[in-house]
């Protein structure tokens, strides 16, 4: 039986992957990697993997759960778009193959050079606003999954847009909560990510979510994203969470310090290549150097984010963030 994964794959035809629907969800192919499933339920929901190719347990979850759904188990109430993000790249298990498509979105894939991602970012932007276009007076919400290259303190993570208009912040954070995320980064950074599109052109309640450290496709235990999983089944089903002990202020959340741009080939950081994202650093603590350059600590104690000192010239190498509360 093929599965949504051989399909965007190309190991077989849209029809023939269709056929293995047997529930009374109607369900398109929009493009490879794009399946829309219809529904009447108040929220519309934009589910998306592999944006990166190589982090691989979120790209699972969505098979399953379309497995799940093809099989009758579990039934969609509200409408959702579910996409893996780039075909190619996960065939090869890398993170992209001419340059990062999560920088490419706001419509930033004019502004390079055409090739494979240009084009994807382009087709994925086209099949959200007609997604969205269907279901204008819902209440639309757009989780794009992926998995970290890094360890981190928490395992679990969002994050979350909040730049260009008001958001209900409590409910969103309450919303994560039930996800199992565990921290939590506001993000106030205009950064043409998909998440971020969605939010700014949709006003869609939006979020990276990071879950966990990108494995290779054996290496991941699906059991460690028993809640996420969880989570995705009532949100399709619209149903709500019974799991009271969930506490509302649980969710630690942090904002955005500094944002340092690698500018000079000699760029690097002046700790471990193994750091854990969320590793924390006192004042004044020396993080990275360049030609010209050096970045300090300037808070009395910043956490760091995404350090990756391998980034093209004139992008972000790293972030540091301080804690907050809302
Ligand atoms: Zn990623």
């Amino acid at each position: 039986m093929m599965d949504f994964i051989d399909y965007t794959l190309g190991r077989c035809e849209a029809a023939e992957f269709l056929v293995s629907n047997s529930s009374d969800t109607r369900v398109e192919c929009w493009a490879p990697g794009v399946l829309y499933l219809a529904g009447n339920g108040p929220r519309s929901l934009i589910i998306s993997a592999g944006i990166h190719g190589d982090e691989t347990a979120p790209i699972i979850i969505i098979n399953q759960l379309i497995k799940q759904i093809f099989s009758g188990e579990l039934e969609v109430v509200n409408p959702c778009l579910f996409i893996l993000g780039n075909p190619d790249a996960i065939e090869l298990g890398v993170r992209y193959l001419d340059t990062n498509l999560n920088r490419l979105f706001c419509g930033a894939h004019r502004s390079i050079a055409p090739c494979k991602e240009s084009a994807r970012a382009h087709l994925l932007e086209r099949c959200v606003e007609r997604f969205y276009t269907i279901y204008q007076d819902t209440d639309k919400l757009h989780w794009d999954c992926h998995c970290a290259i890094r360890g981190a303190v928490y395992k679990t993570f969002a994050i979350v847009p909040i730049v260009t208009h008001e958001l209900s912040l409590l409910n969103h954070m309450d919303e994560l909560q039930h996800a199992g995320i565990q921290a939590a980064v506001l993000s106030q950074l205009a950064t043409n990510t998909f998440s971020y599109a969605s939010f700014q052109q949709f006003k869609a309640q939006a979020a990276t979510l990071e879950l966990g450290k990108a494995l290779p496709w054996h290496e991941n235990e699906m059991s460690d994203h028993q809640k996420i999983i969880c989570y995705l089944i009532r949100l399709l089903a619209d149903v709500e969470d019974e799991d009271e002990t969930i506490a509302t202020d649980a969710l630690i959340v942090y904002q955005i310090a500094q944002q340092i741009i690698k500018t000079q080939p000699d760029f690097h950081f002046n700790f471990s290549a193994e750091i854990d994202n969320f590793t924390p650093y006192q004042q004044g603590t020396l993080l990275a150097q360049e030609a010209g350059a050096e970045y300090h600590v300037q808070a009395e104690r910043e956490v760091i984010l995404f350090p990756n000192a391998k980034v093209e010239l004139g992008a972000r190498a790293l972030l540091t963030l301080t804690p907050c509360s809302l």
